[in-house]
C-alpha cells in the first residue's frame, strides 16, 4: 500500500475559522460589507502599510496596480522571467508590453542589474517577484527606479510576513500584491489584497474593482441615493465580506504559521547541507527576509545521472508531491507568439527552470511528514548519484 501523496503547499481552516464565516453568512452583508473594510485594516496594520485594498485574486491586486499606473499601450514594465504567469498578464491587460529581465542564479529574484540593461523610454515600471517569498534587494531596486523614473510594483504573494527590520517589509514599492489561494500563507478560497502608501492610489483601486463607479451599494444606500457615476473602465473585482472575514480570522494565525514554515525551512536545509547533489536557494540576509511560501531545491544535474524529470516522477510515486516553479513566462506559447520571444532571452532562469523542485511546505505540515520528505529525496538523489 502506497502513503498518501504529501502536496506542495495547502490552506489549513481551523474551526474558529469556520465561525468566522458563518457568522458573517448569517448576517446581512454577504458582499461590500462592513467586513471589507475591517479586513483592509486588520492587513494594512499586519504589514505596516499605510493603505490596504482587498481584491478577488492575486492576479486582480495585479491588474489594479497596473492600471493605477496608468500602464497602457506603448509601456514597457519589466517583469523577471521566473515568476507565475499572472505578473506579466496584468501588464498584458492594460494594454503594456511586459519585458523580461533575468534572475539572480543564487538567489532567484530579479537581478538589479538586468534591470538597468532593459530601461529604455517607454519603460513605466518594473515587477519585483519575491520569489519563493525571499524579499528582493529593494534597497538596489529602489536605487534603479529612482535613477531612470520607475515606479516599482513588488509582486508580494510569496511573501506575506517575510520581514525586513521594523514596518512594512515592501516600503521601498510603490504598491504591493498579495494572493490568499489556498497554497498562499493566508486562504481565502480566491482572494487577493494592494497595499500602498498613497491613499489617492488606494481610492482608485476601490473604484477599480466595482466597475470604476464613485460609490458603492452600501454607501448609496446610507445616502437614500440611487444616483452613481461611472468614471473609469473598472472590473468586477470585489472580495466577499465571507471571504473578508475568513481572511481576517487566518491573519491572526500568521505569525505562528510563518514561524512553523521557518522551521520546517531549518529542517529541510540542515538535512541537505552535506548533499553534493543538491542546491539551496541562497539568502544574503537573514531567515525572517524569507517567509518560505516555497521551498525550491536546485538540482546539481553534473551530478546526477537522471534528469529532473525522473527525478520529480520518482518523488511523485513515493507520495511527495513535488511541484515546478516556473517555467519561464516567455516560453509560453502565448508569448512566444504574441511577443516573438525565443529560448535564450533569459539563461540563469532557463537554467535554474530546468534544475528545480518544490518540495512540500506548508505550515500544517507535521515533523514526521518533513522526515518522509528528508529520507525520500535522500533516498532518490543517492541512486541516482553520479
Ligand atoms: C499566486 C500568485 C499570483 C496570482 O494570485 P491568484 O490569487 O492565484 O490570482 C500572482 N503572482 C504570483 C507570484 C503568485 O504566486
Amino acid at each position: 500500500m502506497s502513503l498518501p501523496m504529501i502536496p506542495y503547499g495547502r490552506q489549513w481552516i481551523e474551526e474558529d475559522d469556520v465561525a468566522a464565516v458563518v457568522d458573517v453568512l448569517r448576517g446581512d452583508w454577504l458582499t461590500t460589507g462592513p467586513t471589507v473594510a475591517a479586513f483592509e485594516q486588520a492587513f494594512a496594520q499586519a504589514v505596516g502599510a499605510k493603505e490596504a485594498v482587498a481584491v478577488n485574486s492575486g492576479t486582480a491586486a495585479l491588474h489594479a496596480a497596473m492600471a493605477v499606473l496608468g500602464i497602457q499601450p506603448g509601456d514597457e514594465v519589466i517583469v523577471p522571467a521566473l515568476t507565475f504567469a499572472a505578473t506579466a498578464n496584468a501588464v498584458v491587460y492594460c494594454g503594456g508590453t511586459p519585458v523580461f529581465a533575468d534572475v539572480d542564479p543564487r538567489t532567484l529574484c530579479v537581478d538589479p542589474e538586468q534591470i538597468t540593461r532593459l530601461v529604455t523610454p517607454k519603460t513605466k515600471a518594473m515587477a519585483a517577484v519575491d520569489y519563493a517569498g525571499l524579499l528582493c534587494d529593494y534597497d538596489r531596486l529602489g536605487q534603479v527606479a529612482q535613477a531612470f523614473g520607475l515606479k516599482i510594483v513588488a509582486d508580494a504573494c510569496h511573501a506575506l510576513g517575510a520581514r525586513s527590520g521594523a514596518g512594512d517589509a515592501h516600503a521601498d514599492a510603490d504598491l504591493s500584491t498579495f494572493s490568499f489561494h489556498p497554497v498562499k500563507h493566508i486562504a481565502t478560497g480566491e482572494g487577493g489584497m494592494i497595499t500602498t502608501a498613497n491613499t489617492e492610489w488606494a481610492r482608485i483601486m476601490r473604484s477599480f474593482r466595482n466597475h470604476g463607479i464613485t460609490t458603492d451599494h452600501r454607501q448609496r444606500e446610507a445616502a437614500g441615493s440611487w444616483f452613481y457615476e461611472m468614471t473609469l473602465l473598472g472590473f468586477n473585482y470585489r472580495l466577499t465580506d465571507f471571504q473578508c472575514a475568513l481572511g481576517m480570522s487566518q491573519l491572526k494565525k500568521l505569525p505562528r504559521w510563518v514561524a512553523r514554515r521557518h522551521a520546517i525551512a531549518t529542517q529541510y536545509q540542515q538535512a541537505f547541507a552535506d548533499l553534493e547533489t543538491l542546491e539551496l536557494q541562497a539568502n544574503p540576509g537573514p531567515m525572517e527576509r524569507h517567509a518560505y511560501h516555497l521551498f525550491v531545491v536546485l538540482l546539481r544535474l553534473d551530478r546526477l545521472k537522471a534528469d529532473r524529470q525522473t527525478i520529480f516522477k520518482e518523488l511523485r510515486d513515493q507520495g511527495i508531491g513535488v511541484n515546478v516553479h516556473y517555467v519561464p513566462v516567455y516560453w509560453h506559447p502565448y508569448y512566444r507568439q504574441r511577443f516573438g520571444h525565443d529560448k535564450g532571452l533569459c539563461p540563469h532562469a532557463e537554467a535554474a527552470y530546468e534544475r528545480l523542485l518544490t518540495l512540500p511546505m506548508y505550515p500544517k505540515l507535521t515533523d514526521a511528514e518533513v522526515e518522509r520528505v528528508i529520507v525520500t529525496v535522500r533516498q532518490v538523489l543517492r541512486r541516482h548519484a553520479r
